[in-house]
């Protein structure tokens, strides 16, 4: 049988998983850290969003009329009181986009785990919310452009991913969206026809600590697929770094919204965890979920099924 869905990892150690289809490694998430790459592994990228660059370069923030983008959810407390933006939801330190000197990094960094791995994901490749960024040399940049605002973030978004692609010698490139399928232009500077040139895959963030409501995440999907002229993998919360068990989705939920969202016609569902152990500890725990399979069984989302059905031989 031909399989039109493809099952991927997005894990924050060099190990790949088992039973999947793709696994990406987080050489540089959010947090800034810097690891090695693993031939084995596509290679995922944080851009602009750096915790760790952002401490050691607070100038490079990029800014807003209302603030700067410091994290707040995430950020370690400063006598008893998380810093940081409380106008956004904004889960890492955001760095300016157009500040020359984070570009050359992150492209030099891409550009090395393209000649060493298989393929290559970004994350937050684009502007840190509305807003964003109105520091003095974006407002230059925009100014000499001669664009309105909005077309100009969304030009300096494109040429970004232009240059990323531009330097990865035709490895596929993963590029992930936050989701909002609605607003992505004026929030994140997403021009979705013009990315489509140069993405060869989208991926959708869904992440959630739980999923009691897949019509949400059903919906979404729905909507990328709808709008984007690439294919569209989603990205599904299993267990993240440092996560209390007892705070993370069910197994039960995460099959629930699988099989909903793999009914939309998307091209490929990811699952988020902190290594491959734990995406074992999910995968064994799903093929005892005899129960939920059989419920899910004729919802029209049968690659699920069948994938935790090949599951099996793993235990
Ligand atoms: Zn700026």
């Amino acid at each position: 049988m031909v399989r039109n869905l493809k099952f991927a990892t997005f894990l924050y150690q060099p190990e790949p998983a088992e039973g999947v289809d793709i696994n990406f490694y987080r050489i540089k998430p959010e947090s800034g850290t810097v690891g090695k790459p693993n031939p084995k592994m596509y290679t995922n990228i944080a851009v602009f969003g750096d915790n760790a660059m952002a401490q050691k370069h607070p100038e490079w923030i990029s800014v807003s009329k209302d603030g700067p983008s410091f994290r707040r959810l995430t950020a370690p407390k400063v006598n008893g009181i998380k810093p940081g933006n409380k106008k956004y939801n904004l889960r890492w330190d955001v760095l300016c986009m157009t500040n020359p000197e984070v570009r050359e990094y992150n492209l030099t960094l891409i550009e090395d785990c393209a000649r060493q791995t298989p393929g290559i994901s970004i994350s937050s490749q684009h502007f840190a919310d509305h807003g964003f960024c109105v520091c003095p040399r974006c407002v230059e940049l925009w100014r000499q452009s001669g664009l309105n605002w909005y077309d100009w973030r969304a030009q300096t978004v494109t040429e970004f991913l232009k240059e990323v692609k531009d330097c990865i010698g035709g490895k596929p490139l993963y590029v992930n969206m936050l989701p909002d399928p609605v607003l992505g232009r004026e929030r994140f500077g997403y021009d979705f026809d013009a990315l489509a040139e140069y993405a060869d895959v989208f991926v959708i963030p869904m992440f959630s600590k739980a999923y009691p409501s897949p019509w949400y995440w059903e919906m979404l999907a729905r909507a990328f697929k709808s709008k984007l002229k690439k294919p569209v993998f989603t990205n599904l919360y299993v267990r993240g770094p440092n996560d209390d068990p007892k705070q993370v989705p069910t197994t039960e939920q995460l099959l629930t919204v699988a099989v909903r969202i793999a009914r939309t016609g998307v091209d490929g569902i990811i699952f988020l965890a902190e290594t491959a152990q734990r995406i074992r500890d999910f995968q064994k725990a799903a093929v005892q979920s005899t129960n939920v399979l059989a419920e899910l069984d004729g919802y029209g989302g049968d690659e699920v099924i069948d994938l935790v059905s090949r599951w099996k031989s793993l235990f």
